[in-house]
């Protein structure tokens, strides 16, 4: 473990709120400035019990999306201008040039999220929640990780995992094109197969093609084993792996 590990048990909460620092602000503040006052953004509906949730990742509101931002954008935008409600860490996340309806910047937000909070994410599959609470390191240095690690992996989860909620305006559904390309394993939600392939490749230092190989033999549906063979490897040769490979195929 590392430094950065004991710099990450401050508590998320706090974490968030310390977000609101001048660069967050200028980032805001340069959004913004993209954002053509004369449109006129239709208010999603929001369902009352998400009244004070940010429509990505559930935490507390605070902001507003403009989207798209300007009638640029808007010629290749899919469905009419929306203004969602979302928190002030999401926004600074958007890359609405980068999207042309409001689905691909959620896909784009909630990538940005998990590469965020990647080692969070990573709590979750190196330990139990016992484990941690049981790992021996109190008065050590890592006893703030202990008592909140699993705190944070589980903040980082259900951030990742929140569906949002539909999207109607004015009477029209906008509807999701983003279905069908999400990936859900071992309770986590990933925007699509490649970034759940990046996330298992950096959690366990696994060799990313040798990785991507056992998963083409053995199936999507089988990740899982694809993960414990691929661990197997960590740190071998290529001649080690082409073998391991044939021994893969011969064995499936
Ligand atoms: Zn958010």
């Amino acid at each position: 473990m590392t430094m950065d590990n004991q710099q990450k048990s401050v508590p998320h909460r706090q974490r968030i709120a310390t977000a609101d620092t001048d660069q967050f602000y200028q980032s805001e503040q340069s959004l913004q400035q993209r954002v053509d006052s004369s449109m006129a953004h239709q208010e999603i509906d929001t369902p009352f019990h998400f009244r004070h949730c940010c429509w990505f990742c559930q935490e507390p509101t605070e902001i507003r999306l403009l989207f798209p931002a300007n009638k640029e954008r808007l010629k290749d935008c899919d469905h009419q201008a929306i203004s969602l409600p979302i928190c002030r860490e999401c926004k600074s996340l958007v890359r609405s040039s980068q999207s042309d309806n409001i689905w691909q910047c959620r896909e784009q937000v909630k990538k940005a999220l998990a590469k965020r909070y990647q080692k969070d994410l990573a709590i979750g599959k190196n330990w139990t929640k016992n484990e941690l609470a049981n790992a021996g390191f109190e008065g050590g240095s890592f006893e703030g990780f202990a008592k909140s690690g699993w705190e944070m992996f589980e903040i980082a989860r259900d951030r990742v995992n929140f569906s949002g909620w539909p999207l109607w305006c004015n009477g029209d559904q906008i509807v999701d094109t983003t279905i069908g390309k999400q990936f859900v394993f071992d309770g986590v939600t990933y925007a699509d197969i490649d970034q759940a392939i990046d996330f298992y490749v950096k959690t366990y230092a696994l060799h990313r093609d040798f990785f991507f190989a056992c998963i083409n033999i053995v199936t999507i549906e089988r990740f899982a084993y694809a993960i414990r063979y691929a661990r197997m490897f960590v740190g071998c040769t290529a001649t080690e792996r082409r073998t391991a490979l044939q021994d893969l195929k011969a064995a499936d």
